[in-house]
């Protein structure tokens, strides 16, 4: 079964002749047709576009071209910028937008030979943890239909889960790559801020953003991540500095790493969810770790925080939506007051108001100080929190969320509790430290999350501490029911 197979078995299938490019993407072309329209995972599909991507690899690879990616199918979130294909963000105000440019991943994956089958269903400019804001309606979760997979990138996540592709990428500003991948089953990476350009993906807040991958373990995000990595001089933000070699250090011997447990997310954990990090836990310790205990004060401030810092970015990154120059435009405008309001009004979806609204309330001259000026003083306190964690550990460990996937329609119209499905998983974005989360078991038959902390730029030894686990366990390799 070739959706079953890893990146690197695929790869020397390919190399040895015995399949095609041709032959894998028509194979996950048709599990798309066939599973598509119960998951709503994929937005847009370029099969035809794949096909022809496909037959290059194939004819590069018979002239001796070479490389991991070449030839591996893969679906791209729908925040990211894919020249000459619609990107929608989710969202009715860019439902007829065609991207007139690549996005760097996108262009990156492109070099690297990756053929893109297709735009996955997202949360409306990636606001959300449940993939129920999308303008295209929700995304499924493969192992129960009547559950989110999780949000914003929930049509990556499910279809990573559902094995529509073998990767698939997505963007974390809150715990849009982690949350998902965990309610799903799937292997989610969130890099250190500035490791991955973020020239191309549409902006929701700034200073949060980062594009990752999902896939079916860490050996294969480490291949993906590779070729996604890497100084961008298109975005002011990017890191300058080299991308290590992540495949070649996976193995590596894990004797003396120093693990933390986060006190503040084992307060209130449910005991079937904890239970299953203290296994991780235990599987650490037989690899040779040490685990002790850290303490994070600030932590427990990082929801609130984000929800000051990143409406505040939105409403100014998202006030470029005002008809006039891309994007949707309301019929027969008045004036031009008119076109504005009434171009934004119906472009917009619920949350996304919800959004500009508090972000240019916390903004106003007169909240400025006690909302927003007072988010970046605690930001700078949970940052410090980290760094001081750090100090001690190597990595820090915990769950990815506190409950496994939800019913559709459960929390939608309460957006408190909404937001407090993020509460692991926020605190690495306010600190911009590199997140990942890894299948770690099941409760109520439903798939939970590990994740894993790590100083910034220690994507290596995150995805090496995941690999090993992962040696060690086969939950990552459990497909849900009917996707075999
Ligand atoms: N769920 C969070 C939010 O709604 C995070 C989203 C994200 O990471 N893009 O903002």
């Amino acid at each position: 079964m070739l959706h079953t197979l890893s990146i690197g078995e695929l790869g020397r299938n390919l190399n040895s002749g015995q399949i095609s490019s041709v032959e894998l993407t028509r194979h996950f072309l048709a599990r798309i047709e066939r599973f598509n329209s119960a998951l709503n995972a994929l937005i847009t599909l370029t099969a035809e576009q794949a096909l022809a991507a496909a037959a290059a690899a194939d004819a590069a690879r018979a002239a001796g071209g070479q490389g991991p990616l070449l030839g591996i199918p893969l679906i791209h979130k729908d925040i990211f910028c894919t020249d000459g294909v619609r990107t929608s963000c989710g969202s009715r105000m860019l439902d007829n937008f065609i991207a007139p440019y690549d996005a760097t991943v996108v262009a990156k994956l492109k070099t690297a030979g990756a053929v893109m089958l297709g735009k996955a269903n997202m949360d409306e400019f990636a606001m959300g943890s449940s993939n129920e804001t999308s303008y295209y309606g929700p995304v499924k979760n493969p192992w129960d239909r009547t559950k989110v997979p999780g949000g914003s990138s929930g049509g990556s996540a499910a279809a990573t889960a559902a094995r529509l592709a073998p990767f698939a990428t997505g963007t974390d500003t809150g715990g849009s790559i982690r949350q998902p991948a965990a309610l799903t089953g799937v292997t989610g990476v969130k890099p250190t801020y500035g490791r991955v350009s973020r020239y191309g993906m549409i902006a929701f807040a700034s200073s949060l953003d980062q594009a990752g991958v999902f896939a079916q373990s860490a050996a294969d995000a480490a291949i993906v991540l590779q070729a996604m990595a890497g100084f961008d001089p298109r975005d002011s933000t990017s890191i300058d500095a080299p991308v290590p070699n992540y495949p070649a250090t996976l193995s590596a011997p894990l004797a003396g790493l120093k693990i933390g447990l986060l006190r503040e997310f084992f307060d209130g954990l449910e005991a079937r969810n904890a239970a299953l990090i203290h296994e991780a836990l235990k599987i650490y310790r037989s690899l040779g770790a040490e685990t002790v205990e850290v303490s994070l004060p600030h932590l427990p401030l990082s929801v609130p925080t984000y929800y000051v810092v990143a409406p505040a970015e939105c409403s100014s990154n998202l006030s470029r939506f005002d008809g006039v120059r891309f994007g949707y435009r309301c019929e027969n405008p008045k004036d031009l007051l008119d076109l504005y309001t009434r171009s934004r009004g119906e472009g917009f979806g619920a949350e996304v108001k919800r959004r500009i609204m508090t972000g240019t309330y916390v903004l106003s001259a007169g909240y400025f100080d006690a909302y927003y000026l007072q988010a970046q003083k605690v930001r700078r306190l949970i940052t410090d929190d980290f760094r001081a964690a750090f100090a001690q550990v190597d990595l820090l460990i915990g769950p990815t969320t506190p409950t496994p996937a939800f019913d559709i329609g459960a929390k939608i119209n309460d957006p408190v509790t909404m937001y407090l499905n993020d509460i692991y998983t926020i605190g690495a974005n306010l600190a911009g430290l590199p997140g990942l989360s890894l299948p770690c078991g099941f409760v109520d038959d439903l798939p939970m999350g590990l994740q894993l902390i790590g100083p910034h730029f220690s994507e290596a030894k995150l995805l090496n501490a995941a690999h090993l686990y992962q040696e060690a366990t086969d939950w990552h390799r459990r497909s849900p029911h009917g996707y075999e």
